[in-house]
Order: structure tokens, then C-alpha cells, then sequence
């Protein structure tokens, strides 16, 4: 047994899958990620099933049995406060009141760390860059605005009550064409969700594609959905279609805006840009205009330090965990937490 130490196990819950990673006592990942199917709307009691079939398929990889195991840690696509989940977001509603962290704990057996999936992602790239050791803010334009901050020595900052980070509910003072504020998934008009996520997207295109400008695009000769025409934007706009491009632009000027605030209050060292555009092969332009943004909002010095000219005092990296990120960021936070060293 001492051979192989203990093993922690890291559970990334989303709607449409739990993804798993495994890792040793040394810190390093073993095998390949793991996914089953997420229940989460179909209530708690279902996906602590599915998170324990996640963990036995990980021992199973690996060879090893759920003795060897020596703490969990789990995400959640929900706010918590100390283990209760206290938000439904895209999960059932009797989640809501439960301290998942202690209830999940009995099931499996083991102790078991948790977060929201914002910081376990921000968590998993934090650990993905061991040489680095300073603050990081991590944000991925998806669904929604996954936001997570870690501190300086990796804890993650959640808040009094777990509520930090919702980064997507900023708002910026940015408006259509026609003067009005867009609305966003929470119910608010005008939040930087509402201008960069995917929903955003499908709300530009359909505007676009109205427009003179573009009635001969072969995007308005299509029949399909906006939905559909709004997934064909990133391919677009890597084979240098106009359409495509402005609407990416205009995202990114208005992400690198609402970033800049964030920077104002945070001073982070590191921020990181997760999300699918972190594999668009279109990003260095994207980054360019989410710095074109992110400039117009902050002083000079919060990208060169004035006194010492060789020093940036906020850098922009892409995303490296890619969807296993958060998984392999609770795996390390379970270790850290049960692993007594
Ligand atoms: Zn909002």
C-alpha cells in the first residue's frame, strides 16, 4: 500500500456530464479523464450514483480499489456556503438547502472538498502551471461567464458566503444599436454575460443578419437555426469572414472591458482565458481585441509596471486544462485538503 500512497479523486459536475480525474499522492495525474453522464437535473441522489461510478471507473483505470483512495473533491454548477448548495441554476430543485459536501461524504465514504465550477477550473489551471505562484482570475465565455479567482499560494477566494466571482453579472455601459440593454440568464439587463456569452452570440447574428449590410450572406440563404448559424460563427471567422469577425470583435472589446473592472478591483498577475474560444484558431486576434478593450478601460500600468519597464503587471494566457481542467483542480484541492501533508 505504501508504494502507491493514497490516491485523490476530483468530480466536475455539468449538465451534461460528470467529468473525473485521478491523481497520486505525488500530485501527478494517473490515466485518462473519466466521463459518465450527468443526472443533475434529475436530483442529487441520482448524480452521487453517477459521481460513484465516475470513482470507480478512475480505481478501475488505475488498477487500484476504493481503499486506496484518500479524499474527493467535488464541483458543483451551483453557489454554496460550507457544503449547501444554495442556488438551483441547471440543477433539480432538491438540491437546494442540502449539504451536498457532508451527504456526498456518507455515500462514498471519504471526505470529500467543495467548491462551485468556476473556481475548481480556476483551481485545476492554477495547478497546470506549477512554476507559477502568484494571483490568477480565470474567465470562460460559455453558456454563461464562469469566473474563478485564486490567490497568491493557490486558495481560492469564494467569498463570505460563496458568492464571489460572478464574474458574468458585472454590467458594462455598452447598449445596441437601438438603445437597448441586452437581457441576461439571471434576469438583469446589461451584464457582461449577456454581451460574451453564447446566448450573446445568437442574439448578435439574428441582429446581423437583419441588417442590409449582410442580406446576401450565406448565412441568410441558409435554413437553419440561429442556433445552428450562430455555431458556424467561429469557423467564419477563422476563414476570414467579415461577419464573423466583427461580431467577435465587438465581444472581445466589450470582454476586455468588463475585465479591465475586474482588474481594477482585483489586481491579479495572471488572468486566464478558458471557454472554446481557447481553442479557436482565430485566438491570437480575439486576444488582441479583448485588449483593445481591457486598454481603453486601465491605466497603462496595469499591463507595464512605470518604474520598471520590463515588468508586466497583468498577463493574459489562454486556458491549458481545456474540460479537464476543473476535475484535475478538485483532484489537487482533495489532496491538499486530506492528503496530511
Ligand atoms: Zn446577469
Amino acid at each position: 500500500m505504501i508504494e502507491h500512497g493514497p490516491y485523490y479523486v476530483g468530480l466536475d459536475i455539468g449538465g451534461t456530464t460528470i467529468k473525473s480525474a485521478l491523481i497520486n499522492t505525488a500530485g501527478e495525474q494517473v490515466g485518462a479523464m473519466v466521463e459518465v453522464r450527468s443526472l443533475v437535473d434529475e436530483g442529487y441522489r441520482l448524480t452521487f450514483q453517477q459521481l460513484e461510478e465516475a470513482a470507480k471507473k478512475l480505481c478501475d483505470q488505475a488498477g487500484i480499489g476504493p481503499n486506496d483512495l484518500g479524499g474527493v473533491g467535488l464541483d458543483v454548477p451551483a453557489p454554496s456556503c460550507d457544503g449547501v448548495i444554495w442556488g438551483k441554476a441547471n440543477l433539480a430543485q432538491d438540491w437546494v438547502g442540502v449539504n451536498i459536501r457532508e451527504e456526498f461524504s456518507r455515500h462514498i465514504g471519504l471526505p470529500v472538498f467543495l467548491t462551485n465550477d468556476g473556481s475548481a477550473a480556476a483551481v485545476g489551471e492554477y495547478m497546470l502551471r506549477p512554476d507559477y505562484h502568484g494571483s490568477l482570475l480565470f474567465v470562460a465565455p460559455g453558456t454563461g461567464l464562469a469566473g474563478g479567482l485564486i490567490l497568491e499560494g493557490g486558495a481560492i477566494y469564494e467569498g463570505a458566503n460563496g458568492l464571489s466571482m460572478e464574474a458574468g453579472h458585472i454590467s458594462v455601459p455598452f447598449m445596441e444599436e437601438d438603445g437597448e440593454l441586452p437581457t441576461c440568464s439571471c434576469g438583469w439587463k446589461g451584464c457582461l454575460e449577456a454581451w460574451v456569452s453564447l446566448v450573446a452570440l445568437r442574439r448578435r447574428v439574428e441582429i446581423e443578419l437583419g441588417k442590409d449590410q449582410w442580406k446576401d450572406h450565406p448565412l441568410n440563404a441558409e435554413d437553419s437555426s440561429i442556433k445552428e448559424k450562430a455555431f458556424k460563427l467561429r469557423t467564419l471567422a477563422e476563414q476570414g469572414d467579415e461577419l464573423a469577425i466583427g461580431i467577435f470583435k465587438r465581444q472581445g472589446y466589450i470582454f476586455g472591458y468588463g475585465l479591465a473592472d475586474m482588474t481594477r478591483l482585483l489586481d491579479p498577475s495572471l488572468i486566464v482565458i478558458g471557454g472554446g474560444l481557447a481553442e479557436a484558431k482565430f485566438r491570437d486576434a480575439y486576444l488582441d481585441w479583448i485588449l483593445e478593450g481591457f486598454k481603453a478601460r486601465v491605466w497603462p500600468m496595469y499591463l507595464k509596471s512605470p518604474v520598471e519597464p520590463a515588468k508586466v503587471t497583468t498577463c493574459f494566457e489562454w486556458a491549458i486544462g481545456g474540460d479537464a481542467a476543473a476535475a484535475i483542480g478538485m483532484a489537487h484541492k482533495a489532496r491538499e485538503r486530506f492528503g496530511g501533508d
